[in-house]
């Protein structure tokens, strides 16, 4: 049997890695259309102020696809699938492929809002994304030649802060320009988006929000952006880091069954017999995921499923993403905003530190663990990892956090931190006991 995977990213990866762990004999191709073997894209961005050069991104060097057998066609782009020939087109290739298995690890691609007036036009001319290492060089080149020193980020999500920090590196003027009121819209709540944009602005860096860019101004070259409210931001190059778009172009025109991504089942089986699709260009349940943990399940499931063994069911992924800026601690994890709709069966336990700039927030439904924000320091970090979705003890959940309660010992009225706005230890030194007028300092924690 032979098996072709298309991406040589992490989900194309792994899947070849998980096969060859299963059967030793399968033959196994796989086609990039970069030119690079397997290396760590979310590390791209620190190539910019050249923290890092290629090949400190390697993870796996030809040899690696030697010695575990797998054939490489690296800077080979398929154009074409022929589902019912099972062949594939490559760019400018004289003979077609042929398959018996096809595995499409496609990835995904910036998204580039169409409503911005002149960002698909400008790109590579002063207005850039970034998901590749050559992405990453085009960038670097183009602030070293091009007198640079103002950069504007389109986009205040985990990609966005990542790079501005990076930019900010290159000693440019940096700012970040976000659509929605808050950083990190899709990973925090409103309280600890405010305490992270403070974070972000003392290391230099300006942030934006509630902005709407309507247009790259240029001049020749780019001059900056403007706002739908009007306002002018001036800078020599433009960053759009606005959300990802799955790669589903030579799915669609095969015919495979496309939405915004390459539609799979539990088993990501296609539409198509014995096509397969995994990471960030599918669609699974209406949802894309976009991240590496997603990626590394379903390569399991997929690797033990198309050579027949154990049919383990897909059954989507928790989100769970990292701000990996040195300095701040940030992890969010599954749900954490309760949806409104279904208010009465969660619960939420939350310590909002801000003298120490400290934020936990627990998201309960049923006394199961559904969602964490963990901001500021991450001891807690593996204990909920590890329970997602698990049914915990409430009080030993508070002791971890260190939220506690604080009783009057005349009349035994209580301050209990998981449900106040502030921590004892914040309120006011005149502060007085609600029940009886008691001093602060004569409080004993519980
Ligand atoms: C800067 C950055 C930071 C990130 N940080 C994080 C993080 O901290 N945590 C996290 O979970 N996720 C992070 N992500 C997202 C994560 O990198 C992706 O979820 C992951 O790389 C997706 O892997 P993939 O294999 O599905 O796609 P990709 O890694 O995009 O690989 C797809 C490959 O397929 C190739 N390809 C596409 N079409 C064709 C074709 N027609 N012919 C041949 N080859 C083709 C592409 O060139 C590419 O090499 C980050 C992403 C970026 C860009």
């Amino acid at each position: 049997m032979k098996i072709v995977i298309v991406g040589n990213g992490i989900a194309g990866i792994f899947t070849a890695q998980n096969i060859r762990a299963l059967d030793k004999e399968v033959e196994l191709d796989i086609y990039s259309q970069e030119p690079y073997p397997y290396y760590w894209r979310i590390k791209t961005p620190e190539l910019i102020p050249g923290k890092i050069k290629i090949k400190d991104l390697i993870v796996y060097n030809e040899d690696w696809y030697t010695n575990n057998r797998i054939d490489s066609y690296l800077g080979k782009k398929i154009v074409e699938i022929k589902p019912s020939e099972k062949e594939l087109i490559i760019e400018s290739g004289k003979e077609p492929v042929s398959y018996d298995k096809l595995v499409l690890a496609l990835g995904s691609i910036p998204n580039i809002p169409s409503s911005i007036k002149n960002a698909v036009s400008m790109v590579g001319k002063g207005v850039f994304t970034l998901r590749s290492i050559d992405d990453a060089l085009n960038i670097r080149e183009y602030i070293k030649g091009n007198e640079v020193k103002r950069a504007i980020i389109i986009g205040g999500g985990l990609l966005g802060l990542e790079l501005a920090r990076q930019i900010k590196d290159c000693n440019l003027d940096t700012t970040v320009v976000e659509f929605f009121p808050r950083l990190l819209p899709r990973q925090l709540d409103t309280e600890c988006g405010e305490m992270l944009k403070a974070e972000i602005e003392k290391m230099g860096i300006k942030v934006v929000l509630g902005a709407e860019t309507e247009e790259i101004l240029i001049n020749g070259e780019v001059e900056g952006i403007k706002l739908k409210d009007g306002r002018i931001f001036k800078s020599e190059i433009v960053l759009i880091q606005a959300g990802i778009r799955p790669t589903i172009d030579i799915a669609k025109d095969a015919g495979i069954n496309t939405n915004r991504g390459i539609v799979v089942n539990q088993f990501l089986e296609t539409s198509m017999e014995d096509i397969f699709a995994l990471g960030d260009c599918i669609e699974y349940n209406n949802q894309i995921y976009g991240i590496i943990p997603a990626c590394v399940e379903q390569s399991k499931i997929l690797a033990s499923y198309i050579l027949g063994k154990e049919k383990i069911k897909y059954s989507g992924t928790t989100p769970k993403n990292t701000l990996k800026i040195v300095g701040i601690n940030l992890t969010s994890i599954g749900q954490i905003n309760p949806p409104e709709e279904e208010s009465g069966a969660w619960e939420i336990l939350r310590k909002a530190d801000k003298k120490d700039c400290c934020y936990q927030k627990i998201v309960l439904k049923d006394n199961k663990l559904k969602g964490a924000i963990l901001f500021g320091e991450s001891k807690n970090l593996s204990f909920v990892s590890q329970n997602m979705n698990k049914e915990i003890n409430k009080d030993m959940m508070k002791e971890l956090l260190e939220l506690y309660i604080w009783r009057c010992p005349s009349c035994g009225w209580e301050y209990d931190e998981t449900e106040m706005e502030v921590l004892f230890k914040d309120l006011a030194a005149d502060f007085k006991c609600v029940g009886c007028g008691g001093s602060k300092d004569e409080f004993i924690k519980n």
